[in-house]
């Protein structure tokens, strides 16, 4: 079964901190190759409350593109259970530099845990069981923060693209998604807050043209606005099949 599914759809801080919306992270399980991607606060619970439930021993990998919390809460924890406890060590961690030095957000005692731990640069690629993610650039936000196209043979290209501002090589950057998931905060731009609006997310979505575009990661103007007519509407005047996120959501890759 290859799937994406959504843990949880929240994004910035007060979703998160109120709980509107959950903060899982985003699970993927593609080509027998299991990873996770940002466990914000909920991530275990979510995990082993879905249904099926999902199984963090059978985890090949974490993928945290920064370390702000409402994508790392849950990193530590989601690192004991990937290696049941630490009494199975196993497991990659791909994570940007300022993740785990300085003011590390990864615990020094639990990484011994894992296979390895690779450090996220811009325009490397990185293997993951049978996957290839590709790092493409730094995204402009308030910490060290990285996204993917992720390559495996005979599924369509998969970008990650996280929080960050929105600057000029954005959209080409990731190229190779025909499906793309974007974090969009905000209805309307506010670059003083780092975070993508509709609008740019819509400017993403025009030049990249994928298949599919899932929009996640929501703040409170984007609860409050009526998500599913705003996607509507970026579909009609894109031609791209754009859709909003929601707790739980399973998008099968398998048709
Ligand atoms: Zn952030």
């Amino acid at each position: 079964m290859n799937f994406v599914k959504f843990l949880g759809t929240a994004g910035a801080r007060f979703v998160v901190i109120k709980q509107l919306r959950a903060s899982g992270g985003i699970w993927f399980s593609l080509k027998g190759t299991q990873f996770l991607v940002d466990p914000g606060p909920g991530c275990l619970v979510r995990a082993l409350k879905s249904r099926p439930a999902l199984q963090p021993e059978k985890l090949n990998g974490l993928f945290l593109s920064h370390k702000h919390l409402d994508h790392s809460g849950d990193i530590n924890i989601m690192v004991e259970a990937m290696t049941n406890g630490g009494f199975m060590p196993q497991g990659v961690l791909l994570a940007p530099e300022d993740a785990l030095e300085g003011d590390p957000v990864v615990f020094r005692y639990l990484r011994s845990f894992l296979q390895r731990i690779e450090v996220l640069k811009e325009n490397r690629e990185y293997r993951l069981g049978e996957l290839r993610l590709r790092v493409p650039i730094r995204h402009q936000h308030g910490v060290e923060t990285f996204g993917f196209v992720l390559q495996s043979d005979g599924l369509p290209g998969i970008g990650y693209v996280p929080d960050t501002r929105f600057f000029p090589e954005l959209p080409q950057a990731y190229s190779g998604s025909k499906i793309l998931i974007v974090n969009t905060v905000l209805v309307q731009p506010r670059p003083d807050l780092y975070h993508l609006s509709l609008p740019e997310a819509e400017e993403v979505i025009k030049q990249l043209r994928p298949e599919k575009a899932i929009l996640t990661h929501f703040g409170m103007t984007m609860l409050k606005a009526k998500i599913w007519e705003k996607t509507e509407e970026i579909s009609q005047r894109t031609g791209v099949q754009v859709l909003a996120a929601s707790d739980g959501l399973t998008f099968s890759l398998d048709n």
